[in-house]
Formats: structure tokens, C-alpha cells, sequence
């Protein structure tokens, strides 16, 4: 599903440049559940930006879904996340003004499906998250557990190749990161792919492979037991 060969990459800063992944190899497989694991700074959201399109490498090799990734345009690159990538974010960056149903939809809106079918999708999703009866309510009505799970709802609508998770529990308790990993653990026990970045030992341990990343490189790469989440 994901295979990235020797990436590198470079800020510039300025006349300087500040090299921040210097030489990842590591492929995903259909089906993983991965975690991406390594401190602040280590380049953890540079790499998930690179998998997700939202970022170039400046050297390397990647290939998503047998799709070579090089040279996109803007448009291309939107199109390609739009149809193979969901993305979680840890401030899971909701439209405020729009209720759960609406955003839920809106990226559905990009994939041309008409209003009513947009709905159905929506619903649909919502009801697997657990928030169907939360559909008209607005962001700031939710908790953040049930914004992540609309956020979630939301990255999956459009069954994407590869759901990819940026600390997707950073902002919530114990508790409720607890909930959110049992709903991924679920959507991969269902054969989605999902990347998810942590910092978070005990949230790495639910996932079935944890990828470690120090200064740009990576020092780790295993696959492990996995730990239930339990919810109570
Ligand atoms: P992590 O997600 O593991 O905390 P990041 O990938 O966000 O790490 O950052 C890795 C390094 O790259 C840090 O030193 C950070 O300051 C730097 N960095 C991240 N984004 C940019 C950017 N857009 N421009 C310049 N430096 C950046
Ligand atoms: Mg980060």
C-alpha cells in the first residue's frame, strides 16, 4: 500500500536548511495498523505530511497504492487525497459552523456524489461511530471524544486506501483516547490500513507494528502484541 525508499527532507530556513528526515525506508502493507512513534521534534508530522500529500519529500522514493509519487501538481495531489487518504488530526479540525452530518459530508461533496447520497454516506458513518443521534449538532455541542469520532466518521466516508492519524488522541483523557483507539482498532479489524502518530507509549501498544523515528531516522521497526483498548 505505502512504499517509501530512502526520504529525505529539508526546511529551509532562510540561507540554512534544517534536514529533518534524512534517509526512511519502510513499507505498509494492506491491512496494518501502525504506529509512529519518537519525541517532539523528531519528525513525526513531516513524515505523515509526506504519506498524505500535504508536503513533498525533497529526495526519495514513494509509491501509494502502486500510484509513483512525483511531480504533482496541486491538483493531482488534491485529487489523490481526496480519493485514497483520510486524515485524523489531534485538534480534529471540524468546521465549526457546520453540524456533524455536514462535515461528515463535505468531503464527499469533492467526490461528486449528489446531495442525497451525501446524506445516506453521512448517516451511515455517523451511526458507525456511535453518534447518529449527534447529527445536527454543531462542534462546539460535542465533547472532544465525539469531535474525533465525527473527525474519524468524516476521514472514512470516502473508504480510503490508507487513514493517517496525527496524535489523534493528543487532545483527550485517558479515557476517552482509550475510546477513539477502539473505534481504530475496529475500523482495522474491518481491513482498513491506519498509520497513527503518538508519542504515547500506551497508544502505540494498541496499534500491531510500532515504527520509531529519532532525529529523522528510524531506530525501531517491530511488530508486536497488541493490546486491546478496553472501554468501560
Ligand atoms: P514531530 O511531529 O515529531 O514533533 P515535526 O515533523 O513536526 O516533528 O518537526 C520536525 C522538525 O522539523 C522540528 O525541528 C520542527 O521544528 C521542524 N519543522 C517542522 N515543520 C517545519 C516547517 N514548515 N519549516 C521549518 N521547520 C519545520
Ligand atoms: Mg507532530
Amino acid at each position: 500500500m505505502i512504499k517509501i525508499k530512502d526520504i529525505h527532507k529539508y526546511y529551509k530556513m532562510g540561507k540554512s536548511s534544517l534536514h529533518v528526515l534524512k534517509g526512511i525506508n519502510f513499507n505498509v502493507e494492506k491491512g496494518e495498523l501502525v504506529a509512529i512513534m519518537g519525541s517532539s521534534g523528531s519528525g513525526k508530522s513531516t513524515l505523515l505530511n509526506i504519506l498524505g500529500l500535504l508536503d513533498e519529500a525533497t529526495e526519495g522514493e514513494y509509491i501509494l497504492n502502486n500510484i509513483p509519487i512525483e511531480n504533482l501538481n496541486e491538483t493531482k495531489a488534491a485529487n489523490y487525497r481526496n480519493n485514497l487518504l483520510g486524515f485524523v488530526f489531534q485538534s480534529f479540525n471540524l468546521i465549526n459552523y457546520k453540524n456533524a452530518l455536514e462535515n461528515v459530508a463535505l468531503p464527499l461533496y469533492y467526490q461528486g456524489l449528489r446531495k442525497k447520497k451525501r446524506q445516506q454516506i453521512a448517516i451511515e458513518y455517523l451511526e458507525k461511530v456511535g453518534l447518529k443521534d449527534w447529527a445536527t449538532h454543531l462542534p462546539s455541542e460535542l465533547s472532544g471524544g465525539q469531535k474525533q469520532r465525527v473527525a474519524i466518521a468524516r476521514a472514512i466516508a470516502s473508504q480510503p486506501k490508507v487513514l493517517l492519524a496525527d496524535e489523534p488522541t493528543g487532545a483527550l483523557d485517558t479515557k476517552t483516547s482509550y475510546e477513539v483507539m477502539k473505534l481504530i482498532q475496529d475500523l482495522n479489524e474491518e481491513g482498513n490500513t491506519i498509520l497513527v502518530v503518538t508519542h504515547e507509549e500506551d497508544i502505540a501498544n494498541m496499534c500491531k507494528r510500532i515504527v520509531r523515528l529519532k532525529d529523522g531516522v528510524i531506530t525501531e521497526d517491530k511488530k508486536i502484541k497488541q493490546v486491546l483498548a478496553k472501554v468501560d
